[in-house]
């Protein structure tokens, strides 16, 4: 019996965070199912969905995690960011307050997550629009000139860049784990020059390859 083909060529683990109301909910079902709602029910907190697209010839199937409803304990919900590829970290263009805390949820993910795919978002750019404030925009810059994440003004209620902040955030997934690779491959190449200048540390060298060949494989 032959087996079944695969239906995608990468799996992504996103997880959306920021400040409650910012429009994290928005974001992934505007991504996810081309919707958008007008009234605010925070108890609407959509745990998973999945979209499939193709990005430079590779199938990836971007599965998005929210935060449901408990963004006030934000060190409850970074607990839970285990084995994740990227984030998008969400503020609302309109609320300063919601950009001061997404430093906050930056530095979490930096402590539990290392290195994984991430991009910024100032969401609801439409009301920045009409109401002609600009009130976050050079501490939101600063924020992402200093953690070297990129930065994308959008909003899902106009879908005003939303398909560009998941690209966006693809590329910087592929980019890590390209880099992943690569400091592994050189960990790998470096036990194999002291493997062959100094053969009495043979016993030990078998457990790092291994374990340096673990990390390849994660
Ligand atoms: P969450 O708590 O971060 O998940 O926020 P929600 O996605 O539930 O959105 C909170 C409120 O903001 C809802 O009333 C949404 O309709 C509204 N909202 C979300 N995104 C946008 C946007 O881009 N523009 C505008 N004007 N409102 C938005
Ligand atoms: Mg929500």
């Amino acid at each position: 019996m032959s087996a079944r083909p695969k239906k995608y060529d990468h799996k992504f683990k996103v997880h959306l965070l920021g400040d409650q109301a910012v429009g994290k909910t928005s974001l992934l079902l505007r991504y996810a199912e081309e919707r958008f709602y007008r009234t605010y029910d925070p108890t609407l907190n959509i745990d998973i969905k999945y979209r499939d697209v193709e990005y430079q010839g590779k199938r990836i199937r971007v599965e998005l995690w929210d935060t449901i409803g408990q963004e006030r304990f934000r060190s409850t919900i970074s607990a839970t960011l285990k084995d994740i590829d990227g984030v998008v970290l969400v503020y609302d263009v309109m609320d300063s307050e919601s950009l001061v805390s997404l430093g906050q949820w930056i530095a979490d993910v930096e402590r539990r997550c290392g290195d994984v795919g991430r991009v910024m978002v100032g969401n609801k750019v439409d009301l920045e629009e009409s109401s002609g404030d600009d009130i976050t925009a050079s501490a939101a810059c600063e924020l992402a000139v200093e953690k070297g994440i990129p930065l994308f003004k959008a909003s899902a209620k106009s879908n005003h860049n939303v398909e560009h902040v998941f690209d966006e955030l693809i590329q910087s997934i592929l980019d890590c784990k390209a880099a992943l690779g690569q400091s592994a491959s050189r960990s790998f190449e470096s036990s194999i020059v002291t493997l062959h200048e100094d053969p009495e540390n043979q016993a030990d060298v078998s457990n790092t390859v291994l374990s340096i060949l673990r990390k390849c494989l994660c």
